[in-house]
């Protein structure tokens, strides 16, 4: 007998691992009506408090009556709108590259340019943390793909000789995170990019959370670094801390020219509409006001705020490095309850399990904004205290790793 829906899902029901939809009732700020219940949300990426603004809001709304709802067809077909246009000339002044181009969503970024930029007869390295996005884009492209344990680079170098033999013509990209999704540690580019110069590799870096949150202005970490120029391929996302949607990809000209004529993920999609371009645009040109920097340092108070009140015994090592706190718990079905006893004092914080993280190093993932008040990041403290106690529920084991979501 071949096997139901029913069937597939009851098994699912059955282990630690299912997942439902929660609704989420409470406009875009930190305080939402969950499942029915008002509570403070520590879960979203909006890290500047942006999503909601009278700022993306006013700028979406007048591209909304200036351009309508939908774009009608893919860029190519329907063309390029003010809205678009003006984005990509702000994200590449912003991100000081010569070219930008956007995409939909960061997802469709990296399967795009990924897929356009290697192929069969071609190596990609990349850090076994990185995100799904960019997973599903390597295998999308054909390319042989190699993977480094996270932030190895004795490994990288490795695996860097390697190509030079095995692939002595083709293209070798290494592709890394800067501020990791589910870890929020920080790659060491400068070491990367040495070693990819030494080895003639092309660079990927996905800033996805970092944009908006570090190096100056929020230009992301590798200007943070000093080594933006030497990233071949500077990817993010407009949905993170810039509050509005979409993915985008800077640099040469030339790479940017390839991608309109190669990314499928471009190429085969509507053109997001103009009121989310408008809204990112807004986005970034408020990060360079004084306005901006304020709200980025209103966000990195309450990093370091929360950082100090974690209970220490789950304190990641990584603690105060971006605004994402991965709070080890290990076992699945334990991290689930964590996050149901959170729930309960009045908290959102989810339970990020396998496939997300590897199994066994389930965990409560934390996210700050800079629109959280002190006194909802002090209680957040004590909830935690309570909940995760002295001795948080059991310990992951660090070798197990898997790709992020
Ligand atoms: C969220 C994320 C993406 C995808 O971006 P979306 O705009 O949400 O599709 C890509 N890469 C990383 C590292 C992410 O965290």
């Amino acid at each position: 007998m071949r096997r139901t829906f029913a069937a597939e899902l009851a098994a699912i029901r059955a282990g630690p691992l299912y997942r439902r939809l929660p609704a989420n009732d409470g406009g875009g700020g930190v305080e939402v009506e969950f499942d029915g219940r008002r509570v403070v949300r520590f879960a979203a990426n909006d890290y500047l408090g942006l999503a909601g603004s009278e700022l993306l809001v006013g700028a979406a709304a007048a591209a909304l009556a200036a351009h309508g709802v939908g774009s009608g067809a893919a860029r190519l077909i329907g063309g390029t709108r003010a809205p678009h246009r003006r984005l990509e000339e702000q994200l590449a002044e912003f991100k000081g590259a010569a070219a930008a181009l956007t995409f939909a969503s960061g997802y469709a970024a990296a399967i795009g340019a990924v897929g356009a930029l290697v192929g069969r007869g071609d190596v990609i390295i990349m850090d076994k943390l990185c995100h799904a996005s960019l997973v599903d884009g390597a295998r999308l492209s054909g390319a042989t793909i190699r993977v480094f344990p996270h932030q190895h680079l004795d490994k990288l170098a490795r695996l860097l000789a390697w190509s030079e033999r095995q692939c002595p013509t083709g293209r070798v990209m290494v592709i890394t995170e800067s501020v990791f999704s589910m870890d929020g540690d920080r790659a060491p580019l400068r070491e990367i990019v040495g070693l990819k110069d030494r080895h003639g590799a092309v660079l990927l870096v996905d800033e996805a959370h970092a944009v908006g949150v570090i190096g100056p202005h929020g230009r992301g970490l590798a200007d943070e670094l000093g080594v933006a120029g030497a990233v071949d391929v500077a990817m993010g996302t407009l949905s993170k801390a810039l509050g509005a949607a979409g993915g985008y990809l800077c640099g040469s000209g030339e790479l940017i020219e390839l991608l309109v004529n190669r990314a499928r993920s471009f190429i085969y999609t509507t053109a997001p509409p103009a009121a989310c371009a408008a809204a990112a645009g807004a986005a970034i040109a408020h990060l360079q006001t004084a306005a901006g920097e304020a709200c980025r340092r209103r966000l990195w108070e309450n990093i370091r705020h929360l950082a100090a009140v974690i209970p220490s015994s789950a304190r990641p090592a990584a603690a105060g490095e971006s605004a994402i706190f991965p709070l080890p718990v290990g076992d699945e079905t334990a991290a689930t309850a964590c996050s149901r006893a959170l729930f309960e004092r009045g908290f959102y914080v989810p339970a990020i399990r396998y496939p997300t993280v590897a199994r066994g190093a389930a965990r409560l993932r934390v996210t700050v904004s800079a629109a959280h008040s002190p006194a909802q990041i002090a209680a957040l403290g004590e909830a935690l205290a309570a909940v995760l106690g002295p001795h948080p529920a059991s310990h992951p084991d660090p070798s197990r790793q898997s790709s992020g979501e």
